[in-house]
């Protein structure tokens, strides 16, 4: 599953692409996509902007039609220069997008659709996000009053599987919601109602912090293709920052104690953390994960 982040850099890849341009070429080969094209042709149409909203990638063009894409596991966009060689077959292009300059080409994207404001509006397969991380209007204090809100609903939700909700924070992804927690020293099995005020007050700062640090490394490394997979992480000076996802039985970098890693919610999903630096507050026994040092990268991306 592609990352928020990744998302909003494909979006703003794309924006500064084909963002203002006019489509010059529409292709898909998706019937329903088709459809809406053969109505109402995307040629000659203005591309407005194109944004992202957690996992989702929005692209606007001018007379009220908005493609709505999830990327899901498998698909990707590319940008390439027009005539440029695509580095994926023909036959997984789902929709091309032309510009004088650009060609952008989503590859076996499996959630493809138009909309229009109002249907986007009204639609209930795009969930209703919470507030982007990443967005300019995004702040700490409104970030912990949504945190707040949910824990009040949901009292015995885990922290952890809270930081992944896309309703409450759009944008954050599993790796980071390992680090968010463990930068907050809060463990990430505690249940909503044991999570005080200041503890949401770090962890929605984290949050935001590590999002951004993340975009910005992102600069400089101009029109790239940004796939369904994180490969952005897995460089090696980043391998270097991360203080407990992935690190399963090796020490805490702050500590010294064995990080474990365990399976939680229902998407089962890895959750590190330290046992030391983020304490078990709670009924009951504190949770015990795997810390044996193993590749974690059999495990889970
Ligand atoms: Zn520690």
């Amino acid at each position: 599953m592609p990352e928020g982040d990744t998302i909003y850099r494909a979006a703003r890849a794309l924006q500064r692409a084909i963002g203002g341009k006019v489509v010059t070429g529409f292709e898909t080969g998706l019937a329903k996509l088709a459809r809406v094209n053969d109505d109402r042709p995307l040629v000659g149409r203005v591309v407005e902007k194109v944004e992202s909203r957690g996992k989702w990638c929005l692209i606007y063009f001018s007379g009220d039609l908005i493609l709505v894409t999830h990327m899901l596991m498998s698909g990707s966009w590319h940008l390439y220069r027009v005539g440029e060689r695509w580095r994926m077959g023909r036959d997984k292009m789902r929709v091309v997008i032309r510009t004088a300059d650009w060609e952008a080409v989503g590859f076996n994207i499996p959630v493809a659709e138009f909309h229009t404001e109002r249907s986007l509006a009204r639609n209930s397969q795009v969930p209703k996000l919470g507030p982007d991380i990443l967005s300019d209007e995004f702040t700490v204090e409104g970030g912990v009053a949504g945190l707040a809100a949910y824990g009040r609903e949901n009292p015995d939700a885990e922290i952890a599987v809270v930081l992944l909700n896309q309703q409450v924070m759009a944008g954050l992804g599993n790796v980071y919601k390992s680090e968010v927690a463990f930068a907050a020293g809060v463990n990430p099995f505690r249940a909503m109602r044991t999570i005080t005020a200041r503890e949401m007050e770090l962890m929605v700062d984290f949050a935001q912090r590590y999002m951004r640090a993340n975009v910005a490394d992102g600069v400089g490394e101009g029109i790239a293709t940004y796939s369904g997979n994180r490969r952005t992480t897995r460089a090696m000076d980043r391998e270097e920052r991360l203080w407990v996802y992935g690190r399963q039985g090796e020490e805490c970098r702050q500590c010294g104690a064995r990080v474990m890693m365990r399976k939680q919610g229902v998407q089962a999903r890895s959750t590190y953390w330290c046992p030391e630096c983020q304490p078990w507050m709670g009924d009951g026994p504190a949770p015990v994960g795997r810390s044996v040092v193993v590749r974690a990268r059999r495990f889970e991306r």
